[in-house]
């Protein structure tokens, strides 16, 4: 039974820790999946706003294009008068953005014509103005990251004329993008970067002033750059500070820039943490609360098989009680019933036990009554059962396999109990009433037909074995 229990307990154990595996497994899988989305459309507005920007700096450019003729694309001048109303609109236009800081119309050969600065610049050996004007398909180009004399990362964005016939440019300063990542929350150990595309640091949150403008590439990076993909989620620990973070790296479409948004692990994983916590916790009480209710019930069943050891037995002799005899006669009634089978009941008496009370005293007669039934309880078989029916009689319930000879058990017990040497009285006697079981009998006309035995061996003189059928 105590095995059963721990088998059921250590079940109880696995369940509980298998169940709460499997919901630790699946919220983490669960957090794991928020983090990648928040970090995906983190990563998605920022190249949102890159766009937003760059649209807005582009239709300055188409507004310029529009209001000048490209007539005047020409080095030098042969109309002061419309140079400096052009040079003057231009600048205007430039004033209405406020990152930018230079504004300049380049011919078809890049030599610069109108422009606050130097007029008559030859930038052909400029990539902002050769890869366009030598790509005719580009009406667009934003140019690599630069540092101007005065130390600000640029860059130049310029549109063509029509026909190729010259270019408009501006000089975008890209402080505003560290103004922007600056408002993007992405946890306590989070990061926001903005690259180009020769990964040159042009934006950080938290700000790390020391490296923009500074290579910032990783295998990882490069190999997405140099892929079909436009974004791409992956788990990485940060060689600048240590911390594992999960990133989101994405292309901004048709701008040399890449948007990267890292979570912390420690962030995003803080909930579930608390989640393994309280599981961890809960799952300590279901254990404590399981073993407890198992040595109790271990108490109780204990409690439960002494209870019943007390109330089958008799007290003085350790033998079965009335009672329980009563329950044994009862099944071997029924079993016998059942299955044509048979049994035979003995029922003893101590001859003239009242003398030995008389004589010796009570406390004699209690360990004669002792020791007769240790001496019985060697003598019977496996099977048997034997209690005190009451006082100094005892009764043997006896499974038997033969319906047509009688047992000798009683016989020998008789001659047992003759011979045996007891304490102070050294001799008794005792007189044995025997029936067995047959078709039609109850348990009253059982006992009431081995008590007639009983009484007849009385009569004629005690210390026999009667044996009755009818
Ligand atoms: P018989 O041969 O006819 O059975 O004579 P008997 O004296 O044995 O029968 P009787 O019924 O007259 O007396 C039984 C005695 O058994 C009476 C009682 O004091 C004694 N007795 C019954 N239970 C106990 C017991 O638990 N301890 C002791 N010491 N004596 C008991
Ligand atoms: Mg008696
Ligand atoms: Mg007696």
């Amino acid at each position: 039974m105590k095995k059963r229990l721990f088998i059921y307990y250590f079940i109880f154990i696995i369940s509980t820790a298998s169940f709460f595996g499997i919901f630790l497994y699946h919220s983490h899988s669960q957090e794991k999946n928020l983090a990648k989305e928040n970090i995906t459309l983190t990563s998605l507005l920022i190249s949102e706003w890159i766009k937003g920007a760059f649209n807005a700096s582009d239709y300055i450019l188409r507004d310029i294009i529009d209001n000048v003729p490209t007539t005047a694309l020409t080095y030098p001048t042969n109309d002061p008068i419309e140079h400096a109303r052009i040079s003057q609109l231009i600048e205007k236009k430039r004033q209405t953005l406020p990152y930018s800081n230079g504004v300049g119309l380049n011919d078809n050969k890049c030599i610069m014509t109108h422009t606050p600065a130097e007029v008559g610049f030859d930038a052909s050996q400029r990539e902002w103005c050769y890869v366009p004007m030598k790509n005719p398909k580009l009406d667009t180009y934003v140019s690599n990251m630069f540092m101007s004399n005065i130390g600000e990362m640029m860059v130049i964005q310029t549109r063509k004329f029509p026909d190729n016939k010259g270019l408009a440019g501006l000089g975008l300063n890209l402080s505003f993008f560290s103004q922007w990542v600056k408002k993007v929350h992405i946890g306590r150990g989070g990061v926001v970067a903005i690259l180009d595309r020769h990964f040159n640091l042009l934006a950080r949150q938290p700000e790390s002033p020391q490296a923009l403008g500074k290579k910032a590439g990783s295998p990882i990076l490069e190999q997405f750059m140099t892929s079909q993909l436009k974004n791409q989620s992956f788990s990485h620990t940060s060689p600048l500070d240590g911390t594992g973070r999960l990133y989101n790296v994405r292309k901004v479409d048709d701008l040399p820039f890449a948007v990267i948004v890292g979570l912390a692990n420690t962030d995003w994983l803080a909930s579930w943490y608390k989640q393994v916590a309280i599981s961890i916790f809960i799952t300590a009480l279901l254990w404590l609360m399981g073993w407890f209710i198992l040595r109790h019930y271990q108490d109780i069943l204990e409690q439960k098989s002494e209870l019943e050891e007390i109330s089958n037995k008799d007290q003085l002799t350790g033998l079965y009680n009335r009672h329980m005899l009563s329950k044994t006669l009862e099944k071997e009634y029924h079993r016998a019933k059942r299955m044509q089978g048979t049994f035979e009941v003995i029922i003893l008496d101590i001859d003239n036990f009242k003398q030995v009370n008389d004589t010796y005293g009570h406390n004699v007669g209690d360990v004669v009554l002792q020791e007769l039934a240790l001496l019985m309880k060697k003598s019977i078989r496996l099977s048997d059962t034997l209690g005190r029916w009451g006082g100094e009689e005892f009764l043997i319930i006896a499974p038997i396999k033969d319906h047509q000879n009688r047992s000798s058990m009683a016989e020998n017990l008789r001659t047992k109990i003759e011979a045996y040497n007891f304490t102070t009285v050294h001799t008794i006697t005792a007189s044995f009433g025997v029936t067995r079981y047959q078709e039609g009998d109850c348990i009253n006309s059982l006992i009431k037909r081995a008590d007639d035995a009983l009484y007849d061996v009385k009569k004629q003189g005690r210390n026999q074995v009667e044996f009755r059928l009818s």
